[in-house]
């Protein structure tokens, strides 16, 4: 059963790593390391069961190979999950242990804080490992991803507002932004210093008040963010928010945020398509934060960070470039642009691989 999964959704090495003392359940999964070591986050959470971590990790280290090829990272894809509860099973036993996974595998595989991981626990990784990214500054490490992901967003809302509106004057234009957490209080104040209108939401008032009082945003409520007269829906919260309750609700001519999963499902990006709203896929716009831990491996430097977030601007003008020359919906044409990326670069590193075309990536989607 694991294989047959495995073999459909195209990965090439699953890890199981348990460690009985450090109470250690952990799955690494690498999906494809054509392109270079395959990057992407470690996540910790209580799964309800092994079959439920099995296809979390499955699907998000095929979502980090697609990530990775569309920000021109020369990564491939991978993720790992820990079974366990964050607020709870956390010990330096743990961690470490995880670090000695990772390190046995000498490099295919490199680590970083996703969901319910924090610098601290990467510290005790990086005893075990050299391996890992996101760790602190004092170690060389990029810090806070959030300033560059929202500065990253931005390169892509250019791109965005180019296609759509053929002028990229971001100050001419409103904004819907749900949620002003750490990437959508920088995002926001970003789009305020250009001047343009914001309506704001977030679940946390307190933010909201800091939007409003700090960067003259304009609050309306957690549902009413949806009938916003706005240009731009911005999600920056959650995912799956753009769906069938929503989606007729939306006056936007774009949506473009740095939530992650932001359409609920494939069908909802076709039908975003047909209402002539342009989606600025999410993974291509939100790639600010792993291409700045993707410095660490070669030695983080900032100047080279933001030379980098401006790449966006260019891959998510590519995208919409191949959806117009395909007809295909943007959701789609994104995952086109790394699947031809991998096979172009695969084909220089192993020429006998481009006969099999783009199906050597699996047929699993979600990011
Ligand atoms: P965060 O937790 O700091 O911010 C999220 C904010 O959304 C919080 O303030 C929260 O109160 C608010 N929120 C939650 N539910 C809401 C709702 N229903 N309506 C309105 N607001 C709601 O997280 P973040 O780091 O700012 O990340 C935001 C999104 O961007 C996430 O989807 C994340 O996966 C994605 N992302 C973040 C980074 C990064 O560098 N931090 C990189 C890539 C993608």
């Amino acid at each position: 059963m694991i294989f047959e999964t495995i073999a459909t959704s195209g990965h090439e090495e699953v890890v199981f790593c348990h460690n009985k003392e450090a109470g250690l359940k952990a799955i690494i999964a690498i999906h494809n390391t054509v392109l270079g070591p395959a990057l992407g986050g470690l996540r910790m959470w209580p799964y309800q069961s092994e079959a439920e971590a099995i296809n979390d990790v499955l699907r998000l280290s095929r979502g980090m190979t697609y990530k990775n090829a569309v920000a021109g990272l020369n990564l491939g894809g991978g993720k790992a999950v820990i079974i366990g509860d964050p607020a709870k099973d956390k010990s330096e036993a743990l961690f470490r242990a995880f670090g000695r996974f990772v390190n046995s595998l000498n490099g295919r595989y490199i680590t970083a804080e996703d969901v319910g991981i924090d610098v601290n626990d990467m510290e005790w990784v990086f005893r075990e490992t050299e391996f890992v990214t996101g760790v602190h500054q004092v170690h060389g490490g990029s810090g806070d991803p959030s300033p560059f992901t929202a500065y990253g967003t931005m390169q892509g809302l250019m791109a965005a507002l180019n296609a759509r509106f053929g002028s990229e004057n971001v100050g001419k234009y409103s904004y819907a932004v749900q949620g002003a957490g750490h990437v959508g209080m920088e995002f926001i104040k970003l789009l305020r210093e250009h001047g343009a209108k914001v309506f704001v939401t977030d679940i946390n008032p307190d933010l909201v008040r800091r939007a409003v009082d700090e960067h003259g945003c304009t609050a309306v409520g957690t549902d009413e963010i949806y009938d916003v007269d706005a240009d731009v829906y911005s999600p920056c919260a959650l995912g799956g928010t753009v769906n069938e309750a929503t989606l007729p609700r939306l006056k936007c001519k774009i949506i473009c945020g740095a939530a992650n999963n932001q359409l609920a499902t494939d069908a909802i990006g076709d039908e975003v398509e047909k209402r002539g709203i342009l989606y600025a896929p999410d993974y291509a716009v939100n790639a600010g934060g792993v291409m700045n831990v993707s410095l660490e491996i070669d030695g983080y430097n900032r100047e080279r960070a933001m030379r980098m977030m401006r790449t966006i601007y260019h891959n998510v003008g590519r995208i919409f470039q191949i959806a117009k020359r395909d007809r295909i919906p943007t959701y789609k044409a994104a995952d086109r642009m790394a699947e031809e990326r991998i096979i172009a670069i695969g084909k220089l590193k192993l020429p006998h691989m481009g006969h099999n075309g783009p199906r050597f990536l699996g047929r699993m989607r979600g990011h």
